[in-house]
Formats: structure tokens, C-alpha cells, sequence
């Protein structure tokens, strides 16, 4: 369970959150095992969130929001994946649907940060998903799965098997519109059977594939039921302990 923090809590705020979460998590009346729990705060929280993950001890992992394509250099307001892991990130998203609509992402350069992220040690989630009018158009999982052949173009077999993906559905994105459980398994079904088709079973049955969009405490459990939803990536509600911790507990 992901925590999509976007750009919202400074990184005193983000110290308040973490605590939160840390002691809603820690409630000893569901003590019979948690999702694996991972924050994704702005970049200038990061270090504050590594303080307290280290301090305390917390099971709780966390991550970045993007990565830059470059090792280093005359890229001024970029930050890379070296100084990422460094700070100890586990993950990093690559190809939010808000740095793909905003920042023009193009899968090429999704997959150039995927791979940063890799080499250097993290796990990169992967997004993908479509837009309101493709999904009209029927042609979601034709678009999906194109967005999953560019943004893991390169990757081997057991790098794959080590890989997030997030189906997120840009018309589900903070609109309060959560996808039915069976959009959801559909998509995340055929975004593991294109894994199947290009890398074999293992990298297809190891790799984890999440739904997000709109997703929150009431919606989880359903979503979670099907086979190929392996996790959520969560926006808005990653935002209130209480509720986050609710998600965390979705069985
Ligand atoms: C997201 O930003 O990845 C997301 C899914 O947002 P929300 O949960 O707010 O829809």
C-alpha cells in the first residue's frame, strides 16, 4: 500500500503524519499482519521521514515521487536517483499520469527514469493508465498495455519479477470515482499476462500490480478481492493517518 503524498505537507507536517500513521499501524488490536506500508512524501521531506523511519524503528518504507533520466550534472532543479537511494528511498514513482499530462512524460523517458531508479538499488512504480476518452473509446487495455511495453522496455526477466506497477486510470485520479473492482482486474489481469507473454511466468507471478485512483478505506477491501490487484496506490486519502492505516488494514 503506496501513499502518494503529491505536493502537500512541509516536512514539518510530514514528521506529524508519520507519527500518526506509526502509532495507527502499531494498534495492537489488528496486530495479525499489515500490508507493506510505503509513504511517498515530496522531495524535501524526505529527509525528515528518513530521521523518524530510522529513528523509531518504524516497519514503514518510503519513497520518492520521481527521479531524474541523468547520473548528475547541469540538470538544475532535477534530483537523482543516487541522491534518492542515499536517503535511504525504496521506491520511486516513475510516470505519474500528473508528470505524464503536466510535464509531457513520454514513455521513453518513463522507462530512462525506471531504469536510474533500478541501478541505483530502488524499486521503481511504474504508472500507467488511461484517460477518460480512451476509455470511452474501448480501447483502454490496448493503451495500458502499450504504456506497460514502453515504460519496461529493456528490463530482464528477474528485474521485471522486482517491479510495481500501478494501473491508475487517469479519469479515477482524485475525482472520488474509484473504478469497479472489475475494471480493475481487468486491466491489472492483462498487464500481468503481457508480463507472462514477454518475461514467463515467474517475472509474471512475482511482479506486483496495484489499482489506483480514488481509492479509500470503504473501496479497498472489494478492490483487493480480485486476483491481479496486488496493492493500491493511493492519493488523497494517503493523506489522513486514520484512513491511510484503514486501507493498510484491508482485509
Ligand atoms: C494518485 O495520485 O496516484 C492517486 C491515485 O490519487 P487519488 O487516490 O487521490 O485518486
Amino acid at each position: 500500500m503506496a501513499g502518494n503524498w503529491k505536493m502537500n505537507l512541509n516536512h514539518q507536517e510530514a514528521v506529524v503524519l508519520v507519527q500518526k500513521l506509526a502509532w495507527t499501524l502499531s494498534d495492537k488490536k489488528h496486530d495479525h499482519g499489515l500490508a507493506e506500508v510505503v509513504v511517498i512524501p515530496p522531495f524535501t521531506d524526505l529527509r525528515s521521514v528518513q530521521t523518524m523511519v530510522d529513528g523509531d524503528r518504524l516497519s514503514l518504507r518510503y519513497g520518492a515521487q520521481d527521479v531524474s533520466a541523468h547520473d548528475n550534472g547541469a540538470y538544475t532543479g532535477e534530483v537523482s536517483a543516487s541522491m534518492l537511494a542515499k536517503l535511504g528511498c525504496s521506491y520511486v514513482v516513475v510516470g505519474h499520469s500528473e508528470r505524464r499530462m503536466y510535464h509531457q512524460e513520454s514513455d521513453e523517458l518513463v522507462n530512462a527514469k525506471a531504469h536510474k531508479a533500478l541501478a541505483a538499488g530502488m524499486t521503481p512504480i511504474v504508472c500507467v493508465g488511461e484517460g477518460l476518452d480512451v476509455r470511452q473509446a474501448g480501447e483502454h487495455v490496448a493503451f495500458t498495455l502499450s504504456q506497460v511495453d514502453g515504460s519496461l522496455d529493456g528490463f530482464s526477466a528477474e528485474q521485471v519479477a522486482g517491479l510495481v506497477v500501478a494501473y491508475e486510470p487517469v479519469w479515477a485520479i482524485g475525482t472520488g470515482e474509484v473504478a469497479t473492482p472489475d475494471d480493475a482486474q481487468e486491466v491489472c489481469a492483462a498487464i500481468r499476462e503481457r508480463v507472462r507473454e514477454v518475461h514467463g511466468d515467474s517475472a509474471a507471478d512475482a511482479v506486483r500490480v496495484l489499482y489506483g485512483g480514488s481509492v479509500k478505506a470503504a473501496n479497498v477491501g472489494a478492490l483487493m478481492e480480485r486476483a491481479d490487484v496486488d496493492g493500491a496506490l493511493v492519493g488523497g486519502a494517503s493523506l489522513d493517518a486514520e484512513e491511510f492505516g484503514g486501507i493498510c488494514r484491508f482485509y
